[in-house]
């Protein structure tokens, strides 16, 4: 029988709306909708998985603002028994070292953690590093590249299928982990309807805030960030040349070599 099993959800714009904007050099998420990170639900899918052969409380932790709320509801609705949101106006401007110090001291404060699940990566920043962090700060081992957890057994080791170039591995860990879940690698069940209402209208969310966990302002946001964004560049995609031959048969196969010969 399984204790908690924690599942990181983190509230990302939806990507093809994000507005880069030149003059700023900023990324302007403020006019796209948002949605669950996609490779977070694959990980909420897997950890509700687990809740059904093992049993277990599916709880998830988010760390962001609290218009986030409606969003992480969603994630109740599929199926998490709990859900908490770490908000504090301090936290702005936080890169991974305070984010999953941060999200590694909520793990702490829910207690009796068996496994942690997070996406492989998020859609907007992208690093990748909160997981493994999030295991520095616990002190406990970290998988990443998951594509199932196959077995878990009595002796509180678990088997995990990992995906590696070409193929997959199986992995032996021990409980309490962390693992980052990979985009793709399940389908995340739809809500149903009922439990949707009542997740949306009754359900209570926790907030808790810096002061909850005990953490100290200058240990988030920019002021604990080791990083600085200096410069930030669009990248176009390059422009598709495009011509139009005419001509005879003959006419188009010797066109046809000539610019085959002039870009190979
Ligand atoms: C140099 C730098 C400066 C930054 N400055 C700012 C800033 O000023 N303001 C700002 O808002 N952001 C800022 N960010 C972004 C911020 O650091 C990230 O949003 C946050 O640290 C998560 O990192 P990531 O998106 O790369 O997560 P990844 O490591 O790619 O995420 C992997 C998984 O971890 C979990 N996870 C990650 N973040 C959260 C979360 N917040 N809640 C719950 N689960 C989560 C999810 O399961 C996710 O799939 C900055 C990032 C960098 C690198």
């Amino acid at each position: 029988m399984l204790r908690n099993i924690i599942v990181l959800l983190k509230i990302v714009p939806k990507p093809e709306e994000v507005v880069f904007n030149p003059e700023t050099k900023t990324v302007d998420r403020s006019k796209a909708r948002n949605e669950i990170n996609e490779a977070d639900k694959n990980a909420l899918e897997l950890a509700l998985k687990l809740k059904e052969k093992y049993g277990g409380k599916v709880i998830t932790l988010s760390m962001g603002p609290p218009i986030w709320d409606k969003y992480i509801r969603l994630g109740v609705a599929m199926g998490a028994d709990d859900a908490i949101l770490v908000s504090d106006r301090a936290l702005a401007g936080s890169d991974t070292l305070p984010t999953s110090l941060t999200l590694a001291t909520a793990i702490k404060k829910i207690g009796d953690y068996d496994i942690i699940l997070c996406g492989e990566e998020s859609s907007d920043g992208g690093t990748g590093q909160v997981p493994p962090g999030i295991g520095g700060w616990l002190d406990i081992p970290h998988v990443t590249y998951v594509s199932d957890i196959v077995e878990i057994s009595q002796d509180g080791w678990a088997t995990v299928k990992r995906t590696i170039k070409g193929g997959h591995e199986l992995v032996k860990i021990k409980l309490p982990f962390i693992a980052a879940v990979e985009l793709g690698s399940n389908k995340p069940r739809f809500p149903d309807f009922r439990r949707k209402r009542w997740a949306e209208r009754e359900f209570q969310l926790k907030i808790w805030s810096l002061q909850d966990l005990g953490l100290e302002p200058d240990k988030v946001g920019f002021k604990g960030s080791k990083t600085i964004v200096s410069e930030l560049e669009e990248v176009k995609p390059a422009e598709r040349r495009k011509e139009v031959l005419s001509g005879d048969l003959d006419e188009l196969a010797r066109k046809l070599y000539e610019i085959l010969k002039e870009n190979i």
